[in-house]
């Protein structure tokens, strides 16, 4: 019923279906790098988008634009939900300042907005991140927040400067970077990783057959 929202390209089988929430910022970056990992996707607009998703992706942008959006549109609640329901959601910047305390408050955090000072230009920055192999990421911060106060819940899994810029909280993962663009899809697998890992076990299993997780 909801076919029509999607992009052509999306193959029709049991691959990772992962929602974009679409109403403002750089979604579309999120998708290209999820297409490219094997997931599909569905643009997230309104409550009944997040039908049947299994994971969730809070793009960068305008967090004050998509809290009105997020209002305007009844999300917050249903959004909340799905976080309590334990689906894996992954939030890049101003999508890391959605889901801290002060907005959704799906994540024990508080992130301070525009931390590295207001630049226009973006700040790139070698960010060493647990988890994910291999050597740092290379971060791309525009006007970016990192998390000023955390809970004991939270692990904190990458740094710039001592400022915590990359944390997790069980399926929730927050970068104050764009990590979708360029192509290092390291995050993104962790992320489909973490999707896979919360998926049912019925429909993991004949995946992990022929495919490694971390390209699913
Ligand atoms: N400064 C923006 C905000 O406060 C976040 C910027 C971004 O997502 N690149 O919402």
């Amino acid at each position: 019923m909801l076919r029509g929202r999607e992009p052509i390209d999306v193959p029709e089988d049991d691959s990772a279906l992962i929602g974009v929430l679409a109403l403002q910022g750089g979604f579309e970056a999120h998708e290209r790098m999820l297409h490219r990992l094997g997931a599909r996707t569905r643009q997230v607009r309104v409550p009944d988008d997040l039908d049947g998703l299994d994971g969730l992706v809070v793009p960068g942008g305008e967090s004050t634009t998509m809290t009105l959006g997020v209002a305007r549109e009844g999300l917050a609640e249903p959004l909340l939900a799905l976080a309590a329901a334990g689906t894996p959601i992954l939030g890049s910047c101003a999508g890391l300042i959605m889901l801290d305390r002060e907005h959704l408050g799906a994540m024990d955090i508080r992130a301070e907005r525009n931390a590295f000072g207001r630049q226009i230009k973006s700040y790139e920055a070698d960010v060493a991140m647990r988890g994910v192999e291999g050597p740092p990421i290379r971060g791309i911060f525009i006007r970016a927040p990192w998390i000023v106060e955390h809970g004991r819940s939270v692990e904190i899994l990458g740094e710039v400067d001592g400022h915590p810029v990359a944390a997790r909280q069980d399926g929730i993962l927050v970068v104050a970077f764009h990590a979708e663009l360029g192509d290092d899809d390291r995050l993104h697998s962790r992320f489909l990783e973490l999707v896979q890992a919360s998926r049912s076990p019925d429909q993991a299993a004949p995946r992990a057959l022929d495919e490694p997780v971390s390209k699913m």
